[in-house]
């Protein structure tokens, strides 16, 4: 193969820009990247390696290596594990901008907290954290089981790199870093030995690095001696191996920042062995903070999972649910076979009853955690919430425990401080029948809403549902401890004693009589948006509100299905008066003097448009709006 100059892509040469020249911070993690690399390339030749053993070669012990040059001011990482083909090292570390890469910039240009290097493995992007410590990157590689020749991949990480060929006979890869000016401290055998100890200690192969020392004999004049051996690094342990009592808290993190690429520590770990019918060890961490990719839809994701030790892959999403996909760490199994494929474990018996299992065990987790540490468990929500949610529509089986670890915020509720529903039924007054919610687009619309007041006066709690989905949890949940959920902005609410609601019934016959014109009038008005004018018992302060009929669909619903771009025909709701309000005699008087007044149409407009403003709904002509509004301050 003749030498090639290539260019890289342009979101890779802006990506590279940006980690030159504004990560600072922690640039030691470069070597965590690359050790993570290594290792993740001797995990898929020991995969691979499981089906066709001649991808071994010859006969030789795992190991990556990490080599000091002090006189060429390099540092090189090897390791004999899958290595790549030219096409590959293209596909992987050249041209090709992967989605993780314009995800990563665009991350770094909108938020410029996050420009620290810890985040780069979060993205798939971990290779170019070199170029934070190195102006010149070599790597030379030779794919497992391929006759090609190897290959040797060089860039100064401006503009172009090379490819030619090379002459490495045996399967793996070595990086070298030419460091720049004022990185030697990479070269020093403690500063090497402190960053892999502290990010890749629990890596299952042996980091190896070659340590010189020098002693003298015991009695005088006797010579000194140089040695040289290769020393390992870190302990290599399979944490998820061990007893809980022998693992620290240290150790535990540690390990989760490398199975998660989060920096910050977990919230909690649940660490256990299940024995039985399907044995199994599990390390499983609830996170502190939701990662960037919760809701990429195709964001890797998945369980880390072993067989009898074997690493098998890293993103096993069949051993959590969906909703479950925030959960980061290991399984390993022994009574799985190793040469198993993606499409056996999709549909396997004893993934399904470790599936079972994790799942059980989460969630009693997750419920203990609500009931014994709110202060922790609140925050927790705060992040993860709504995929819980998703578990309460998608997951018939556990819908029950699901629904115990929901929280909304409440009109009681202080400083939108969320409540449970079992803390909801626990004050409801004992005349209360139903429980009541309101869905809006933000806390400060519902806590303005005017669909409040009637519900207020009864001093009766209102939930608020303002997460996007809480629309599509209310179809699932519509009923809890033996009482129905019942929209305060849907149909007609029952929230009067038989007393209360004669003397209602009685009063709104003689408001409907008094009213009779104004309600015609702005029927007749407003025709082709409403579906009728009511007078209202809801209503305490505003003059008016919009309705939606007990199956319609409400204002929030509307808004979320525009957002997803649903074709939607227009829904008509009701309008409601308040018969109370001042508004009331004076259209009255309006509409005795003059039916036909063009103000009295002014002000049905009007009412209407505040209607809509109060749930959150766009009014259709805002410039004729703001017209009577000026109109009616000149008097
Ligand atoms: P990630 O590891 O998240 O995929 P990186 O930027 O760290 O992202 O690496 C990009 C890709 O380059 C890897 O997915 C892998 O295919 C390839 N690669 C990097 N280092 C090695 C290595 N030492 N051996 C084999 N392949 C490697
Ligand atoms: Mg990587």
């Amino acid at each position: 193969m003749a030498k090639k100059s290539r260019k890289f892509k342009t979101e890779v040469q802006q990506l590279l820009d940006l980690v030159i020249h504004s990560l600072y911070s922690k640039k030691e993690i470069f070597l965590r990247e690359l050790i993570s690399n290594a290792s993740d390339a001797i995990d898929r030749v020991q995969f691979e390696a499981l089906t066709d053993k001649k991808l071994l070669g010859k006969d030789e012990a795992w190991k990556i290596k990490v080599t000091a040059d002090k006189e060429a001011r390099t540092l090189t990482i090897s390791d004999n594990g899958i290595g790549m083909t030219a096409a590959e090292v293209e596909a992987n570390i050249g041209t090709i901008a992967n989605s993780g890469t314009r995800r990563f910039l665009e991350e770094l240009q909108k938020n410029k907290k996050t420009a620290n290097a810890e985040f780069i493995g979060q993205f798939g992007v971990g290779f170019y954290a070199s170029f934070m410590v190195a102006d010149k990157v070599t790597v030379v590689t030779k794919r497992a089981g391929s006759d090609e020749p190897a290959v040797l991949w060089t860039s100064t990480g401006t503009g172009t790199y090379t490819l030619e060929e090379s002459e490495r006979t045996e399967r793996g890869t070595d990086v070298t870093l030419h460091l720049r000016e004022g990185m030697d401290t990479f070269l020093e055998e403690h500063e090497v030995r402190r960053v892999v100890s502290e990010y890749s200690d629990y890596i299952s192969f042996p980091v190896v690095m070659d340590i010189t020392r020098t002693t003298t004999g015991e009695n005088e004049g006797d010579e000194e001696v140089t040695t040289t051996e290769e020393e390992t690094l870190n302990s290599m342990k399979a944490i998820w191996k061990k007893a809980a009592t022998e693992v620290s808290e240290e150790e535990y993190n540690e390990f989760y920042k490398h199975v998660s690429h989060d920096y910050t520590d977990p919230l909690k770990v649940l660490h256990y062995r299940a024995e039985g019918t399907t044995e199994f060890q599990a390390l499983l961490y609830l996170p502190s903070q939701a990662p960037m990719d919760l809701f990429w839809p195709d964001a890797k994701r998945g369980l880390h999972l072993y067989v009898k030790n074997v690493f098998i892959n890293d993103d096993c999403e069949d051993l959590l649910p969906a909703y479950l996909r925030f959960l980061k760490g290991v399984v390993d199994s022994s009574d799985l076979p190793l040469n198993v494929s993606r499409e056996v474990l999709q549909d396997d018996a004893v993934i399904r009853r470790i599936r079972k299992n994790l799942v059980t065990r989460v969630l009693k987790e997750l419920a203990d955690l609500k009931e014994r540490t709110p202060e922790k468990y609140q925050p927790f929500y705060e992040q993860f919430g709504t995929v819980i949610k998703e578990g309460v529509h998608q997951d018939f089986e556990n819908y029950d425990k699901l629904v115990e670890l929901l929280m909304f915020a409440s009109s009681k509720s202080e400083d939108g401080k969320p409540t449970s529903l079992k803390d909801y039924v626990a004050r409801m007054p004992e005349e209360q029948k139903e429980i009541y919610f309101l869905t809006a687009a933000s806390l400060a619309q519902a806590t303005h809403s005017p669909h409040l007041e009637a519900l207020k006066d009864k001093d009766y709690e209102v939930l608020f549902f303002v997460d996007p989905i809480d629309e599509w949890v209310t179809q699932r949940l519509t009923e809890y401890d033996g009482k129905k959920l019942k929209a305060i902005d849907r149909g007609d609410i029952d929230i009067h004693s038989d007393e209360e609601k004669e003397a209602k019934e009685e009063a709104l016959k003689s408001d409907a009589e008094t009213y009779k014109g104004v309600i015609e009038f702005i029927q007749k008005h407003l025709d082709e948006e409403i579906k009728e004018v009511k007078l209202s018992t809801r209503l305490t302060d505003s003059s008016c509100c919009l309705v939606a009929d007990e199956m319609g669909m409400n204002a929030n619903m509307e808004r979320i299905m525009k957002a997803m771009n649903q074709e939607m025909p227009p829904v008509k709701r009701v309008l409601e008066l308040n018969p109370t309000h001042p508004v009331m005699p004076k259209l009255l008087a309006m509409v005795e003097a003059d039916a036909a007044s063009e103000t009295l149409g002014d002000y049905a407009d009007l009412l209407y448009s505040q209607a809509l403003l109060t749930e959150g709904s766009p009014i259709k002509d805002t410039a004729h709006f703001a017209q009577l509004v000026s109109k009616l301050m000149v008097g």
